[in-house]
C-alpha cells in the first residue's frame, strides 16, 4: 500500500504527492515559547532542552534565507532532484505577530523549489490573526501546522509542565480543521508512570481528532534538561528498544491508515543524550518495527475503528 512499508510514511505520502523526494528543512526563527519566557512559566516542558524541541534546526544568527542555503547545500548532493519544505521547528513558530510570523514564512517560502510550509506549534499559541494567516498560507502552499500533546494523562500532563489542556488540543485541532490546515500531533512514549495502555490511550484519542499526521518519540533523557535532574535522581525505568517497537507497532495497528506517520523514533543529539542510548541507532529501531509488522502479518490499521 505504501511503497515497501506497512505504515503510511511521510516520505511516502510527499513522493506520491511531489513525485520527488520531499526534503523538511529544519529552520529556526529564533522565536521562545510562553512556557519559558514567563507568560506561563520559565522552565519549559520537563524534557525540553536550551535549543527547544528541535535540536537539528539550522543556526539562529542566520537569516532564514542563510539557513535555507546552508541546508539545501547539505542535503541537495544526496537528492538532487528534491523539493523544499521549510520547517520552522525549534520553539513555538507561531508566538510572534501575525505580521512578523507572514515574514518569516514568506521569505522561506520564496525560495526556489520551495514547496511546503510546516509550523511547530502550541495549541494554546494559535489566535484569531495567526489563524488566519495560516488560512491564506494554506491556500497557496502545502502547509501543516505540529501540536505538540505528547500524553493525555493528565498526572503525566502536569509532570512533564506542559501548560494546555486536552480541550485546548481540541480547539486548535478543530480551528485548523475549519480553515482546512493540515494538523500533525506529537506524542510521546516511555514518560515516566505510564502503562501500556495509558500510552495507547494517547493514541486512541489522537486516532478520533481526525488529525492528517502523527509523530511519535520516545523519551529521551537529555543532559541539558530537568527531566535528566529527575531521571538521575529516581532512576525510574526507560521502555528497551524491544518494548519500544512493540508499542509503536500496537499503536500504528490502531491509527487508521489514511493518516500519515511523520516519525517513528527520534534522533537524539549524540553530545546530549544521556539515556536510551539505543535510540541513536535510528535504523535499528526502523527495522525493528518492519519486521514486527511482517511478524505480526500486520499493517497500519489493522486494528482501528474506521480501519
Ligand atoms: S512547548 Fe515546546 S518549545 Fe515550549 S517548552 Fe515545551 S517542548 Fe519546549
Amino acid at each position: 500500500m505504501w511503497g515497501d512499508k506497512r505504515y503510511h510514511s511521510l516520505d511516502w505520502e510527499l513522493r506520491k504527492t511531489f513525485g520527488s523526494k520531499g526534503i523538511k528543512l529544519s529552520l529556526d526563527g529564533g522565536f521562545t515559547c510562553p512556557n519559558r519566557d514567563g507568560t506561563l512559566g520559565t522552565k519549559g516542558c520537563i524534557f525540553c532542552g536550551q535549543k527547544g524541541a528541535g535540536d537539528f534546526a539550522a543556526q539562529r544568527s542566520l537569516s532564514i534565507q542563510a539557513q535555507i542555503a546552508q541546508q539545501k547545500k547539505l542535503l541537495s548532493a544526496k537528492w538532487p532532484q528534491g523539493k523544499f519544505i521549510a520547517y520552522f521547528q525549534n520553539f513555538t513558530n507561531t508566538y510572534a505577530s501575525p505580521n512578523h510570523l507572514h515574514q518569516l514564512y514568506g521569505q522561506a517560502l520564496a525560495a526556489r523549489d520551495m514547496v511546503g510550509l510546516a509550523v511547530a506549534t502550541r495549541p494554546d499559541c494559535l489566535p484569531q490573526g495567526v489563524l488566519d494567516l495560516l488560512e491564506c498560507y494554506a491556500a497557496k502552499t502545502y502547509l501543516w501546522v505540529e501540536l505538540g500533546l505528547q500524553t493525555i494523562k493528565p498526572s503525566s500532563a502536569a509532570f512533564i509542565r506542559r501548560g494546555f489542556d486536552l480541550q485546548c488540543l481540541r480547539r486548535a485541532v478543530e480551528e485548523l480543521h475549519a480553515r482546512k490546515i493540515r494538523v500533525v500531533v506529537h506524542l510521546i512514549f516511555g514518560l515516566p508512570g505510564e502503562s501500556n495502555e495509558d500510552q495507547l490511550a494517547s493514541v486512541r484519542f489522537v486516532a478520533g481528532l481526525g488529525v492528517w499526521g502523527v509523530k511519535f518519540h520516545m523519551l529521551h533523557i537529555q543532559k541539558d534538561t530537568d527531566l535528566y535532574s529527575y531521571y538521575r535522581e529516581t532512576g525510574f525505568p526507560l521502555l528497551t528498544r524491544d518494548a519500544y517497537i512493540d508499542l509503536v507497532c500496537d499503536a500504528l495497528e490502531l491509527l487508521p491508515p489514511a493518516v500519515v506517520i511523520h516519525r517513528l523514533t527520534g534522533d537524539g543529539n549524540k553530545m546530549l543524550l544521556h539515556e536510551p542510548k539505543w535510540s541513536l541507532h535510528k535504523l535499528r529501531v526502523l527495522s525493528g518495527i518492519d519486521q514486527e509488522l511482517r511478524l505480526r502479518g500486520s499493517v497500519q490499521g489493522a486494528k482501528a475503528l474506521n480501519a
